[in-house]
């Protein structure tokens, strides 16, 4: 959590009648989930692309050209891996945010009714997904970008992405290293792939330090 954030008793935040009002049913829960997670375009969660479509599967309900896969607004985040329904880890993170403690796993399971191991497991994941990692990279800090894949020349036409000149069609990819700890990490830039660590780690922890190019001292 950030340091500057205020006391938890000092937020706002809506009550539980509010809570239970606005996510009635699961349909509500997905949605929110959705416009989190994707407020300009639906990403893949395997691969990231932005080439995706509604799918008919029971439980992954979007389906990717690119890496032909179904995924579900859960794929690839902290979310998977479970079975839970989206309207009770609404409801986890609400209880677990909200409470200035955080909440046991004994009274989510009693909450919200899944078992005592599923609620840790929620709660393991809650908390980790709320708590961002110190700066991993102190710096100075060599970034770098690459553009990987074939010519557009020599794909399929219907898989051309229809850009001319050296780049066209190619996927950017960005590369940090840290000189002194020689940490590295690599991201995929775009609109779907905006901030999605392809390597070692997550490239916002980049921001606060000196970045230099591979050339510079
Ligand atoms: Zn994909």
């Amino acid at each position: 959590m950030a340091s500057k954030a205020p006391g938890r008793v000092h937020r706002k935040g809506i009550t539980l009648m509010e809570l239970a009002a606005r996510f009635p049913d699961e349909g509500a829960a997905r949605k929110w989930f959705e416009a989190q997670l994707w407020p300009a375009e639906r990403c893949c969660g395997h691969c990231g692309s932005g080439r995706t479509t509604e799918a008919s599967h029971k439980t992954m309900p979007y389906w990717c050209s690119d890496c032909r896969s179904y995924f579900s607004v859960k794929t690839g985040t902290a979310l998977a891996a479970s079975n839970v329904k989206l309207r009770k880890w609404v409801w986890a993170i609400y209880l677990e945010l909200t409470s200035l403690k955080g909440v046991s796993s004994m009274k989510l399971h009693r909450d919200i009714g899944v078992s005592q191991k599923t609620a840790w497991f929620m709660l393991h994941r809650i908390r980790e997904a709320f708590t961002r990692p110190g700066d991993a990279f102190s710096g100075p800090v060599e970034v770098d970008e690459t553009y990987m894949g074939g010519r557009e020349k020599n794909r399929p036409k219907g898989k051309r992405a229809g850009v001319k000149g050296g780049t066209g069609g190619k996927t950017a990819v960005i590369a940090a290293k840290d000189r002194k700890t020689r940490q590295e990490a690599a991201s995929l830039p775009g609109p779907c792939r905006g901030d999605r660590p392809v390597a070692g780690g997550d490239l916002n922890h980049v921001e606060k330090a000196p970045v230099r190019s591979p050339a510079e001292p």
